[in-house]
Order: structure tokens, then C-alpha cells, then sequence
């Protein structure tokens, strides 16, 4: 099946240009420089398909000019993938009287019931309410007649999941990638990584160790993501392998899912 992979944002937590920041990235005109917080869309059957909301989710949904959304996976619940949330309130209201399906990991659709009581717990009353639904899974699931399969990555202390689509699969945030998860991510001819700068970080990849993830799992080709304003977008690619790019805001691919 075609499907289009967009990318929604391709920047760190604290975006790029950073707030307060005068480097030369920051500073840089060239469009690819200017990074919203990481999330990816996809489409496909018809489809709509988001993996994370970020804080600029309804920037990016007004540049991509998103009508609908269909499901959202969630890779972990670190406010850089999730603060969006409430920004899918008016494309949630064409599911009613169903609701909007979130998967996510079950400690992490716990921790978003938590955290956004206000839209799950059914007592409280005020109007004007996103129509979500927590859906936690553990493994495989088929959403529009894909599968899904949550990939466990170490993100410093914690696990979290990336996911593979079909030929596809999108690891945002990994300090770690463990043996058992590596064997889910062969034969991709897509791979996005975590490479948030050159210099070593507790919980996350640099360029250096994301390049060695390439050259174990040789996907036909691979684009990093959750970038910082260390790597300027230009520079940094003509140091890189053909078959690896940095991603961009706006990029989009093409690929059988
Ligand atoms: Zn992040
Ligand atoms: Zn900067
Ligand atoms: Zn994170």
C-alpha cells in the first residue's frame, strides 16, 4: 500500500531556533534551520495517522493544513511529544459519538490520563472537551490495515517505544537501542533516528552513534531527527552518507507501507 510519511517537526525539545539563543544556527536563514518539536504524519488508505502531538502541533497542523486525524501513537510522555494533545480537539469532534484512539505504552497512556485529567476523567464537567480515548498496547497492532509494532528503546532511565510501519519505523528519543529491538528493524528501507548533536548526551544519540546504527541495520535509507542547534542543516549533511539526510520540517516521503 502508498503511503506518505511528513515530517510535522524535526527539532529538539527546546526547538530551534532556541528561545535566548544567538548561535549561527539559530540565527541561519536557511528554512531547514528552523526546527518545531519531533512528530511525524502519515498517510495512507485514506488515512491519517500522527505519531506524537508537540507543543507546535497546531502550527504544524495549519501548515500541512491537516483536516483530519484518524489515530495518534505516542512515543513516550515527555512534554516535547505530548503538549499538543488539546490541539486535536476540533479534529476529534467527527469521531463522536466514538472518540479519537491514542496508543500509547501503558505506563504512558497512565501517565496521560493523569497528567490531562481533565479530557479523561469523565466526572469533570466543562464544555468544549477533546473526544480521546486511551488505547495502551504492548504489542503489535493493526490500525487501518497496517501493523503497528512498538519498538522498545532505552531514552536514558526509561524504555519507550519507537514504532515500525511496513518498511518503515521512526525512533525519536534512544540513548539505547537493545539486541531484541534491533532484530524488529531490519529490511527497512526507512529508518529516522535520534541524533540530537555530535557531543554525547545521557538520553540521547549523537550523529556518531546513529551512524553506527545505520551501518548495523544498512536500511536503503535512514534520516535523523530530535536535533539540536548544534548541527546546521547544510553543513552537516555534506559530511553524511548519500543515503543518510538530516530530516527537515515539511519533508515528505513517499514509501509502500
Ligand atoms: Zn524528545
Ligand atoms: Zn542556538
Ligand atoms: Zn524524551
Amino acid at each position: 500500500m502508498k503511503a506518505t510519511l511528513t515530517v510535522l517537526g524535526s527539532g529538539t525539545s527546546m526547538g530551534v531556533p532556541t528561545l535566548g539563543c544567538e548561535c549561527s544556527v539559530c540565527q541561519s536563514n536557511d528554512p531547514h534551520d528552523r526546527r518545531t518539536r519531533p512528530s511525524i504524519m502519515l498517510e495512507y488508505a485514506g488515512k491519517v495517522v500522527l505519531i506524537d502531538t508537540t507543543p507546535d502541533f497546531y502550527a504544524q497542523a495549519v501548515r500541512e493544513n491537516i483536516r483530519a486525524v484518524d489515530a495518534v501513537f505516542y512515543t513516550h510522555t515527555h512534554a516535547d511529544h505530548i503538549l499538543g494533545i488539546d490541539d486535536l480537539r476540533p479534529l476529534s469532534y467527527r469521531h463522536r459519538p466514538d472518540k479519537l484512539p491514542l496508543y500509547a505504552r501503558p505506563e504512558a497512556a497512565a501517565f496521560l490520563r493523569r497528567m490531562f485529567a481533565y479530557i479523561f476523567d469523565a466526572d469533570y464537567k466543562f464544555g468544549g472537551l477533546p473526544q480521546l480515548e486511551l488505547k495502551p498496547i504492548d504489542g503489535p497492532i493493526d490500525v487501518f490495515g497496517v501493523r503497528f509494532d512498538p519498538v522498545v528503546v532505552i531514552h536514558g532511565e526509561m524504555q519507550i517505544y519507537g514504532y515500525r510501519f511496513g518498511s518503515a519505523a521512526y525512533l525519536t528519543d534512544h540513548s539505547e537501542i537493545p539486541d531484541s529491538s534491533m532484530q524488529q528493524l531490519e529490511g527497512l528501507d526507512i529508518l529516522f533516528l535520534d541524533a540530537l548533536r555530535h557531543k554525547p548526551h545521557p538520553t540521547h544519540s549523537t550523529v556518531k552513534n546513529s551512524l553506527a546504527i545505520v551501518d548495523r541495520l544498512r536500511p536503503k535509507r535512514a534520516f535523523f531527527t530530535h536535533i539540536c542547534h548544534d548541527l546546521g542543516h547544510e553543513a552537516t549533511n555534506a559530511t553524511l552518507p548519500r543515503h543518510v539526510r538530516l530530516s527537515y520540517d515539511g519533508m515528505k516521503l513517499e514509501f509502500d507501507i
